[in-house]
């Protein structure tokens, strides 16, 4: 993706275009289906950009998260992962190869997902997810 566009991004959320970000948003957006931990990213960029700082890292997706472009799924229990799509969207969580991958034909409809309140209550992200095992990892135990 070309620099200049990504920098368009970031300033439309008002977010400060510096080069560390531009980065991490062209890396990130490279990940649509599979949704990287802050740990997992910091070590892709930082093999090309050695001076990055995993704090740098950390700050970055808080921020961009923050201004709407990520959101961050915290399904695993165990650490968060990062997702360039912040349309809601259902995602499944394998126990076994720890993979989390979006479900596109999930009998939840679009109404539920895009739900804004409910009960009088103000609601600012719909999460839907299952939790299992995938179909290759059930593949390799039978
Ligand atoms: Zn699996
Ligand atoms: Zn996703």
């Amino acid at each position: 993706m070309d620099v200049e566009k990504l920098k368009q991004m970031l300033e439309a959320k008002g977010i400060r275009p510096t080069f560390q970000r531009i980065k991490i948003l062209e890396y990130l957006l490279t990940q649509k289906e599979t949704h990287p931990t802050a740990d997992e990213i910091y070590e892709v960029i930082h093999s090309q950009m050695p001076t990055l700082a995993k704090a740098t890292v950390y700050n970055t997706l808080n921020t961009f998260v923050r201004h709407g472009i990520a959101s961050v799924l915290m399904i695993s229990g165990e650490e968060a992962r990062y997702d360039p799509v912040v349309e809601p969207h259902p995602h499944f969580f394998c126990v076994k190869c720890k993979r989390v991958f979006n479900i596109q034909s999930a009998p939840i409809d679009d109404k539920c997902l895009n739900l804004k309140e409910i009960e009088g209550n103000k609601i600012f992200e719909v999460h839907v997810y299952f939790r299992g095992i995938c179909k290759e990892c059930l593949k390799k135990s039978s």
